[in-house]
Formats: structure tokens, sequence, C-alpha cells
């Protein structure tokens, strides 16, 4: 159970978790229409050495800002960038190309972001030699749709990226057994900072849903984030791609879990209205990979000072 209190300024929202962490209904889920708007800009937080950075802008434009088309490699404008650096047959209905999360360990250099291009870039563009089960599954079952190129090189249709965030400034994983303590996220403390940020979305036609985005919370203690990819075929199948990460202020490492979900819609006997929430769903996809890393860096994030992390007993717990 999730109660949630608006704040001013209204996109910043406090949640008080009882049980979920950041899976709090229709915040990535189909119902995007119903979302209060929230206004596009710049939001930043410095905490104990880090910067954190969210920015929300504008869906990329259907063509080149330029009068003529952009050459010059050092200065394209955002479709034209996108064209080069993408190698797919085409790309999400909506892209929001500026939009970011970044987090800077800013004594040290080193830091991770998150954008619609590098998570893009991680899409089959069917180049590879990879079977894409559920694209080509998808595209058989759309075999009177003329749209469709069934010619086309198998191509992933359905935009799965596995990205978990693009390391910057010197920052590297290295596998690890350490987990995200998800006890410790379950206490109730004051949220500092928030964001949800899109990074793309697509409605594959009408025939379901694929949709990136990424949240972060600050506490007084560190942050969370998750990326999630979610993937709905309609009649065929659910996926989810989610990379958590995890730092607590004061030590060397971001903890970083990837976990990759998936079930035949056929094999998951749920309400239909289930499937489009996939805080709903995700405990019911059984688990196809997983992998843990430590990002380690070079000295320990600043202590929070003390009276900042009173921990208020959770009453529920
Ligand atoms: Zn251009």
């Amino acid at each position: 159970m999730i109660t949630r209190v608006h704040n001013t300024p209204s996109w910043v929202r406090v949640w008080i978790v009882n049980h979920n962490i950041m899976s709090v209904p229709n915040q990535i889920g189909e119902d995007s229409s119903s979302q209060p708007q929230k206004p596009s800009g710049l939001n930043e937080l410095k905490i104990c050495g880090w910067k954190v950075t969210s920015c929300e802008s504008h869906i990329l434009k259907s063509k080149c800002d330029h009068e003529v088309e952009c050459v010059d490699g050092s200065n394209l404008c955002s479709f034209c960038l996108y064209n080069q650096q993408l190698d797919l047959h085409h790309i999400p209905d909506m892209v929001f190309p500026d939009n970011k999360l970044s987090l800077l360990h800013e004594p040290s250099g080193f830091g991770i972001e998150f954008t619609a291009l590098s998570a893009l870039q991680m899409v089959d563009s069917g180049k590879r030699d990879v079977k894409i089960a559920c694209a080509e599954e998808w595209k058989a079952s759309r075999s009177d749709q003329p749209h469709i190129d069934h010619e086309a090189k198998p191509f992933d249709w359905t935009f799965t990226t596995d990205y978990k965030g693009t390391l910057f400034g010197g920052l590297e994983a290295e596998s690890s057994h350490l987990h995200i303590d998800m006890e410790k996220l379950k206490r109730r403390e004051q949220i500092m900072f928030y964001s949800d940020v899109t990074l793309f979305e697509d409605e594959l036609h009408d025939n379901g849903t694929a949709i990136c985005s990424v949240k972060i919370r600050v506490m007084p203690t560190g942050f969370f984030i998750l990326l999630r990819f979610f993937l709905r075929v309609d009649n065929v199948l659910v996926r989810i791609n989610d990379t958590r990460l995890y730092h607590e202020f004061g030590t060397a490492h971001i903890i970083r879990e990837f976990t990759g979900r998936e079930s035949k819609i056929e094999d998951l006997r749920v309400p239909t209205a289930l499937l489009t929430d996939p805080n709903e769903i995700n405990s019911l996809l059984p688990i196809k990979s997983s992998t843990f890393e430590l990002l380690k860096l070079p000295s320990a994030s600043s202590k929070p000072s003390p009276e900042v992390t009173t921990i208020v007993p959770n009453p529920g717990s």
C-alpha cells in the first residue's frame, strides 16, 4: 500500500513507501494521459558530493531543423543525429531526445546518465544475427497489414533494450555478489528529489506498448534509480527489463542490478487489465536473466549530516 502526497512544486511527489519501491500504479503504466503535466526543464540537486540532474523536454521532431539537411557531424540537429546514430528501420512514435537523468560524482568526475539515444542504440537493428522471436511472431500475426514490410530483414519492432545506463568519467562495472537491500529502502525517509523521465514510447501500431523510462528518488541517506523497459505485445507477450541502482551516501560504490522478465500472455492467467500495469504484472513474470554489478567510485561519497538521516520508524512494520 502506497500513500501519495502531492507537494509543491507539483511534479515533486513524496512517496510514503510501505511495501513497494517506486512501483506506484500508473507511474510508468499505460495511463500516461491522466498524469499531471510536468513542466519541462531542468531540475537539479547537489547532495553529498553528487550532482543529480534531470531534464525533460520536447518530443523528437519528424524532420530536420535546418533548411538544408545537416551534414556536419559536430552540429547535427536531433533528428539528423538520431538518423545517423541509429541503424533502425524506424524509431519509436515518441522519442524524447533531450530527456535525461544524470548523476555526477563531482570530486571524481565519475558518473552515470540515462538517455533515449543510448537506450535505442541497444535495440536490435536486424543487422546482427540474433533471432528476435517476439518481433517475428508479431509480424507474422499481422500478415494482413500492408504497412509492415514483411520482406525486410528482421528488425526488433518491439524496441526491446537491455540498456542499463551510460557510464562516464571512468566509472566501470564489475560483477558482484552484493544485492540492493530492499528492506533498507522500505524505511520511511524524506524524499529530497524525485523525477520520472520518459525516454521513448511506442504503441506498436496499436498492438501494444513499448516504453522506456527512468525514475529516481533521492533520500537523505542515498539514491535509488529504476530504469524500466516495459513491453506488451497484445495477445503475444509481456516483457520487463529493469535496472535498479542504489548508492548509500558515504560508500564508494553503486550497486546495479538488471533483471529481464518475460512471459507469453497465454501463460499468464490474469485479468487483461493487469497486463497494462507493469507494477502489477512484474512479480508474475518469470526471470529470464539477471546480472549484479558494482560501479566503483575512486573514493567514498560524503556522509550525510546526522540530523537529516533520522529514520522515522514505519508504523506498518
Ligand atoms: Zn538536421
